[in-house]
């Protein structure tokens, strides 16, 4: 006797495990094709501690947050003058623990809040390096500066034109970091002390303030 019998229902599960519903990407990454036509942006790549605000090393409270004396004035003048901006900031305190990803969401909140209060200015993207550098210093990861992992990618993403933007940060790893990337670099500093050390490191042009740092972006013919 070789009675029928009904197959097996069909399994839900495979090797690869159980099929599930892939949801769209809240951040979807634009195709090639949309990508180009895209038309190209210039865009300000800022730095965050001791640039755009007072430098609080390990700081995650929004209510000590600081704008740097012009910064919001100057934000403005690029907006206005077609800039994207963006904030490129190491932190490598996630990694360390000294905050967690939550308490620094609401500190990049507060910023934003504070900037676009005060300037009417929205960034474009707030990149992140979550990544502590290697034990010699060095960096770990392809977007810790002075790597310029953040700048491209963000290039990509948003279709900016690295080669009209600038990076402007207070040490020379920004600057390193903008050159790699094929932006030009002003370096936001009044200290005059460290010199640069490889021509990578050396800024296109040096600024003791933000209304310096918007004459020399918005300059026809920009310091070489
Ligand atoms: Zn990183």
């Amino acid at each position: 006797m070789n009675p029928w019998r009904p197959p097996p229902p069909a399994s839900t599960a495979c090797a690869a495990g159980p099929l599930r519903w892939r949801r769209t990407p809240v951040r979807d990454e634009p195709d090639e094709p949309a990508r180009r036509e895209q038309p190209q942006r210039p865009a300000v790549f800022l730095d965050k501690d001791g640039t755009l605000i007072d430098g609080m090393p390990c700081n995650a409270d929004p209510a000590l947050l600081k704008l740097r004396p012009g910064a919001a004035d100057a934000l403005a003048a690029l907006a206005s003058a077609g800039y994207a901006l963006l904030v490129a900031t190491n932190q490598a305190g996630l990694a360390r623990g000294y905050y967690t990803r939550t308490q620094f969401a609401q500190l990049q909140a507060g910023l934003e809040r504070q900037l676009h209060e005060a300037t009417g200015v929205t960034l474009l993207d707030f990149l992140v390096c979550p990544h502590a550098p290697a034990p010699d210093g060095r960096p770990s990861c392809l977007c810790r500066k002075p790597a310029p992992g953040l700048l491209v990618r963000a290039a990509r993403r948003h279709g900016i034109d690295l080669a009209r933007s600038w990076m402007v940060g207070d040490s020379l790893a920004d600057v390193e970091a903008g050159h790699r990337a094929g932006c030009r670099t002003v370096l936001l500093s009044d200290d005059e002390s460290g010199a640069p050390t490889t021509p990578l490191r050396r800024p296109d042009a040096r600024a003791q303030n933000w209304a310096d740092v918007t004459a020399h972006i918005l300059s026809p013919t920009p310091a070489s």
